[in-house]
């Protein structure tokens, strides 16, 4: 992406490939190969976004970066420390939106769930994102800075990274794959494939391009219903892209990746957490290759959520019905675990991000 005047092209340095960072180095700025190596690694690896700090690149060549290209990182608002080690963060952009990241900590790995958009246009009922509306699509940089400060703001490196935070991924998927790239890049950040994660509510041609996408990441599918009529009640996106459909390109995913998928089932009391229900999972999902998080409904602002009826419902099940649901996935031999929420006391856990300060 370009942004600038006439007179100057002002690249947006995060949102460039390293293929762009090459042709940039070699052609526009007349400077050796191994530049663009040099200027991936201090940014991705050692978090130096300033080219005054670039110390091994010649003067000539950073006068040229000052003035060609900017690092536009995120603004942090606000750091939040949860009581179990999860962080949350607020940031703003150059254009007033914010977004929130959460910083996962496992003890012995670290995951980063970041977002993708501003706000969500999917409006799922029981999501703090979706019902707070749409603002815009994140530029490929924004996604990866949101990744890069929250490393630095660690001192040290983030093992896994999510695509789990606002919005909807696929909906965004030029931006995200582009950031996806530099996290995967040897040259740049070099975050393995098998540590980066998807997840979509469902966006059939968006999967369906996934599946070709070069770099082999991981699929999150949120089901939540094995109906159409249940699944439509709780997420108006299933009202455009149906369950068979759904099903069809998860197929075509898996046949052309061989990876397992993972299902997330957010379990909300009484709406879909009867053990009939996984039964109807195992015959929709027959033939696929799936690992099931069973996600207990994380409570969400009231007055965020749902809509009548429906908001007042939306409430954790309780721990024998959460209970009952699994031991019918384990009958199925169905492999799943239960998600336990983090950072649920700084509204950081799943479904909580709203982009406001709390
Ligand atoms: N838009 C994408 C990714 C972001 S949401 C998607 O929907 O997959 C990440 C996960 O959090 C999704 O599985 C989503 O369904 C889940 N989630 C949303 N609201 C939740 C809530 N209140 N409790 C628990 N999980 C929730
Ligand atoms: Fe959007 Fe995902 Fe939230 Fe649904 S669950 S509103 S798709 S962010």
């Amino acid at each position: 992406m370009e942004i600038g005047n006439e007179e100057t092209t002002v690249h947006d340095a995060l949102s460039l490939t390293y293929e762009e960072w090459r042709k940039l180095v070699v052609e526009d700025w007349k400077e050796p190969r191994f530049r663009a190596d040099q200027i991936c690694g201090w940014i991705y690896a050692k978090k130096v976004f300033d080219c005054h700090g670039m110390t091994n690149l010649s003067k000539t060549l950073r006068d040229k970066m000052i003035y060609e290209s900017l690092v536009k990182l995120p603004i942090q608002i606000k750091e939040l420390k949860s009581k179990d080690g999860t962080r949350k963060y607020l940031w703003r952009f150059e254009d007033g939106s914010r977004v929130e990241s959460v910083l996962l900590d496992h003890g012995n790995h670290t995951t980063a769930c970041i977002s993708s958009q501003a706000g969500c246009p999917l409006g799922c009922v029981f999501c703090a994102t979706g019902q707070g509306g749409f603002v815009r699509n994140l530029t490929a940089g924004e996604i990866v800075g949101q990744f890069l400060l929250m490393e630095q703001r660690l001192g040290k490196n983030i093992d896994n990274v999510v695509f789990m935070g606002m919005g909807e991924p696929l909906l965004n998927d030029v931006n995200v794959f582009k950031s996806i790239r530099a996290l995967n890049h040897p040259k740049m950040r070099n975050l393995g494939a098998r540590h980066i994660t998807v997840s979509t509510s469902g966006i059939v041609p968006g999967i369906r391009d996934f599946a070709d996408f070069e770099v082999p990441v991981r699929l999150s599918v949120s089901l939540h219903a094995p109906n159409d009529a249940l699944r439509g009640k709780l997420m108006p996106v299933n009202k455009r892209y149906s369950l068979v459909a759904l099903v069809e390109a998860m197929r075509y995913y898996q046949d052309r990746t061989g990876e397992r998928i993972t299902i997330e089932y957010v379990l909300i009391d009484g709406l879909n957490d009867d053990p009939q229900l996984a039964f109807e999972m195992a015959a929709l999902l027959n033939g696929l290759g799936v690992y099931v998080n069973v996600i207990p409904c994380n409570p969400v602002d009231a007055s965020a959520t749902g809509n009548g009826a429906m908001r007042n419902s939306l409430k954790r099940p309780a721990e024998a019905r959460i209970k009952a649901f699994c031991s019918a996935l384990a009958e199925l031999s169905i492999e799943f675990e239960v998600r336990r929420e983090k950072g649920a006391d700084i509204l950081a856990a799943c479904g909580q991000l709203a982009g406001a300060t709390k």
